[in-house]
C-alpha cells in the first residue's frame, strides 16, 4: 500500500529512545498506581474521622442517651452484687447514663445524681496516679499489663502469671498501685488517692462509710491476695494498709455524672474540662486507655472491645464508663450485675450509644 504524502518516513528503530519512552512509561504506571493508593489511604481516613464525627452534635446526643435509657430502662437481667452484703440492698431498678464532652457538657438521662460506690471504675484513675508519680514504666515493671481473662478477684491469676499483679484494673494489680502510691502514712496514702479521684471527678467525693464496712469486715479474699503480693515481693506497702485503703477508695461515692466526667477528663488528654485542671500528663492518656481497652471488663474484656470497641471500666456497684478519646466519655450506672461482676444496663447503654453514633475505635460498628 502506498503511503499517505504527509507521513514521515519511518526512522529506523532507535533502542536508546524506546527505552528511555518504556522507562518513562513504567515510572508513570508506578506513580500513578501509588498516587490511588495514597488517595485511597485519604479517602479512608477521611471516611473514618466522618464516621468518627457522625451524629455526635448536641441534638443527637441527647437524643441517643434518651433513646438509650428508654430503651433499656425495663431491663430486669442480673441481680445486684452480694458478696459485698450493703450492696444488695442498693434498689435494683436505678439506671442513669451520662454523656460528657471534653469540653465538659453534659448528655443525661435516669438517676443521674443518685450516689453509688465507685468500686473497680476506681482503678484506672489511681494507676494514673502512679503514673503520674513514677512514669509509666514503673507501672509495667512494677505491677504488670496483661490482661488476665480470668475474673476480677481471681487468686489462680497471681500463681499463674510471674508478674503476680497482672495488671491494674484487677484487685491484686488494683492494690499493688494503692501500695506504690509515694506516701508517709496510711492517711497520706488515701487523702492522695482522694484527692486523685476528686481531680478527675472536679467535685468532691463523699466516703460511703456503711459500704466501707461492709466490705472490710468481709474482705477474705482480698486480703489473701494483699499477703500472697506480699509474700511475692510485688506489693509495696504494709499489706493490711494497701488493703484498708483500697477498700476506701472502692467506697467512694459517685453519681452517674460524676462518672462522665472522669471519662471527659481522659477524653480531654488528662485535663479536667470543669475545672481546667491537669490531672494527668497527657502522654500516659494513650497507655492508660489501652489498659482499660485490654482489661476493663476483665473476663469479657475481648467480649467488651469486639462489640463497642472502646477502652471503658467498670464496678461491681454497677457503674462504667466508656471513652472515646479526644470526644468524649459515657458513663451508665445500674446495680444489676453478670457473671463477670459488669453492670448489664450500663453495658448496653453504652454499647448502644457507640454503635450508634459510629464512635468505637477500630471504626463504626453498629448493633446487630
Ligand atoms: N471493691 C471490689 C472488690 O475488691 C471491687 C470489685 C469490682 O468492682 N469488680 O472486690
Amino acid at each position: 500500500m502506498k503511503l499517505p504524502s504527509n507521513t514521515p518516513p519511518r526512522q529506523p528503530l532507535n533502542w536508546k529512545s524506546y527505552w528511555k519512552q518504556l522507562n518513562a512509561l513504567i515510572l508513570l504506571a508506578l506513580l500513578s498506581a501509588q498516587t490511588c493508593h495514597a488517595a485511597k489511604l485519604i479517602a479512608g481516613a477521611t471516611q473514618l474521622a466522618e464516621s468518627r464525627q457522625v451524629g455526635t452534635d448536641k441534638l443527637d446526643l441527647q437524643n441517643v442517651v434518651d433513646v438509650a435509657y428508654s430503651k433499656y430502662k425495663d431491663l430486669q437481667d442480673g441481680a445486684n452484687a452480694d458478696y459485698i452484703p450493703i450492696l444488695a440492698t442498693v434498689p435494683s431498678d436505678l439506671f442513669g447514663v451520662v454523656i460528657a464532652t471534653k469540653d465538659g457538657q453534659l448528655f443525661t438521662a435516669g438517676d443521674i445524681d443518685y450516689k453509688f460506690s465507685i468500686q473497680s471504675v476506681s482503678k484506672p484513675f489511681t494507676a494514673a496516679l502512679v503514673m503520674q508519680q513514677m512514669g509509666p514504666q514503673a507501672l509495667l515493671d512494677k505491677i504488670g499489663v496483661e490482661p488476665t481473662g480470668l475474673p476480677f478477684n481471681s487468686k489462680m491469676a497471681l500463681e499463674l502469671y510471674e508478674q503476680r499483679s497482672a495488671n491494674p484494673l484487677v484487685n491484686a494489680g488494683a492494690i499493688a498501685a494503692v501500695s506504690l502510691i509515694q506516701a508517709e502514712s496510711e492517711s497520706d496514702r488515701w487523702a492522695q488517692i482522694k484527692e486523685n479521684l476528686e481531680n478527675f471527678a472536679g467535685t468532691e467525693l463523699p466516703l460511703l462509710d456503711e459500704v466501707y464496712q461492709s466490705e472490710y469486715e468481709t474482705a477474705w479474699s482480698n486480703r489473701a491476695i494483699a499477703n500472697l503480693l506480699y509474700n511475692y515481693n510485688r506489693l509495696y506497702s504494709d499489706p493490711e494498709q494497701a488493703l484498708r485503703v483500697y477498700t476506701q477508695q472502692c467506697s467512694l461515692g459517685v453519681n452517674t455524672k460524676d462518672l462522665a466526667i472522669m471519662g471527659a477528663t481522659l477524653a480531654n488528654a488528662g485535663t479536667n474540662p470543669l475545672t481546667g485542671k491537669l490531672v494527668l500528663n497527657s502522654r500516659h492518656v494513650p497507655e492508660l486507655l489501652a489498659l482499660m481497652a485490654t482489661a476493663g471488663f476483665y473476663d469479657e474484656s475481648g467480649a467488651w472491645m469486639y462489640s463497642a470497641g472502646l477502652p471503658a471500666k467498670t464496678g461491681v456497684g454497677g457503674g462504667i464508663v466508656a471513652i472515646v478519646p479526644g470526644q468524649f466519655a459515657i458513663a451508665a450506672f445500674s446495680p444489676r450485675v453478670n457473671q463477670a461482676g459488669n453492670s448489664i444496663k450500663a453495658m448496653k447503654a453504652i454499647r448502644f450509644i457507640a454503635g450508634e453514633l459510629g464512635v468505637g475505635l477500630y471504626g463504626a460498628n453498629p448493633e446487630e
